[in-house]
């Protein structure tokens, strides 16, 4: 019996988690270097201590019956650590191996048989130079490990710019990524459980501002063949990673109607938080059912949706606009309990529930409800 859930991470993935957990009845606990995480905020209680600190992650599994995390970038050790004492905890530090490195993770795509960018592993300026006459321009070098929101990335169009990312990227291990022209961005959010049962989601379209999503439309504008696609891919994958919990696969659709995989998130995701308000059960109720031994929910659509991020554009504490927003009764508005904007900063997000199809219109409305805000300082 599971009554209580541990999560490593107090962000806002971490929240939503926590904030479904608490619905359900759990109790949860959140460890988070940072005091009153926005997972803090709405958790039973927060351990405030590094993620490599093995003595608070000892705490943590003590304290509760099952523990996850809620962003990759956690150390493998402290996994590795929970699992080793007989701790339960999902998902494992075998996937969390593979999905935070880039490198692991692209080669662990193509071993399932499904198409990626082509990529090679760069660490020295010889492997750069093979990679340029392999791969080619216009490129992109990633670090294999830490980034997020396009950090630690760059764009690279020829030899000079890729020489110049190289030092910057000061002998991180990298990878470095044919830049795909691709007609649009998907996403695919499923929840695997420990029976080997899969939900998926269906694919849904992410428009990203300078690596960083800004928007997400649920469904995706494309053909249902591609949809179902798409999710044959995550499913084929959550089976491959043997992952228990809800997960992410990113993907680019080209011209020619390929799907290339971009990357895995072993967690609840970004492109997915519409599903709090238009289906019966969001990622994160899934990923907490699939963490508890509980049964699946397929997933059922009440209606499309628009959901756009509140950046932290700007500086300030106060976000002005709300009530202005708020009058739209479509709009359902989510804050994150951060204190202050800063430039590029998750903060928030919005979900707009829309009738039927996605026009160019909806999305306008989207973008005109969005420019409504702004952060002052109060
Ligand atoms: P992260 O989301 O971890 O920061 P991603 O690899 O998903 O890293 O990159 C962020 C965004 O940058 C992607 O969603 C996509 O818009 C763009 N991008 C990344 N890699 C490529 C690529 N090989 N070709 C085209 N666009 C890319
Ligand atoms: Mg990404």
């Amino acid at each position: 019996m599971i009554a209580s859930i541990g999560v490593i991470g107090g962000g806002q993935l971490g929240r939503m988690i926590a904030l479904d957990a608490k619905r359900m009845g759990y109790h949860v606990v959140t460890l988070d270097p940072q005091e009153h995480s926005p997972s803090g905020q709405v958790s039973d209680e927060q351990i405030v201590a590094r993620y490599d600190d093995t003595e608070a992650i000892e705490r943590l599994g003590t304290a509760t019956d099952v523990v996850t995390y809620e962003f990759e970038n956690i150390d493998i050790s402290s996994v590795e650590y929970l699992e080793e004492r007989g701790f339960r905890v999902h998902p494992s530090s075998a996937v969390l191996r593979i999905t935070q490195d880039r490198l692991l993770e692209k080669r662990f795509v193509r071993d399932c048989g499904i198409e990626t960018a082509e990529f090679a592993e760069v660490i020295s300026a010889a492997d750069l130079e093979s990679a340029e006459r392999e791969i080619g321009f216009p490129a992109v070098l990633k670090t294999a490990r830490g980034g997020y929101d396009g950090k630690g990335q760059w764009r690279v169009g020829d030899a000079k710019a890729a020489r110049a990312a190289l030092d910057e990227a000061r002998e991180a291990r990298l990878i470095y990524e044919r830049m795909i022209p691709f007609e649009r961005e998907l996403s695919v959010v499923a929840t695997r459980d420990a029976a080997d049962t899969i939900v998926t989601y269906p694919a849904v379209e992410n428009v990203h501002d300078a690596g960083i999503l800004a928007m997400t439309l649920a469904p995706a504008r494309v053909d249902a063949e591609v949809s179902e696609r798409a999710q044959d891919i995550a499913r084929t994958i959550g089976r491959r990673l043997g992952i228990v919990g809800t997960f992410c696969v990113e993907l680019f659709l080209t011209r020619e109607g390929r799907l290339l995989v971009n990357e895995i998130a072993p967690r609840p995701h970004n492109s997915g938080h519409y599903t709090i308000d238009v289906t019966q059960c969001s990622q994160y109720e899934q990923h907490v059912r699939a963490i508890c031994g509980l049964p699946l929910a397929q997933p059922r659509l009440y209606s499309n949706a628009i959901m756009m991020n509140i950046l932290g554009f700007g500086t300030g504490n106060h976000l002005d606009g709300v009530d202005r927003l708020l009058a739209d009764p479509t709009i359902v508005l989510h804050m994150y309990g951060k204190r202050h904007a800063v430039a590029r900063r998750k903060m928030g997000h919005f979900t707009m529930l829309v009738d039927g199809i996605l026009t160019e219109e909806a999305i306008i409305r989207a973008r005109q409800a969005h420019a409504k805000l702004q952060w002052i300082n109060a």
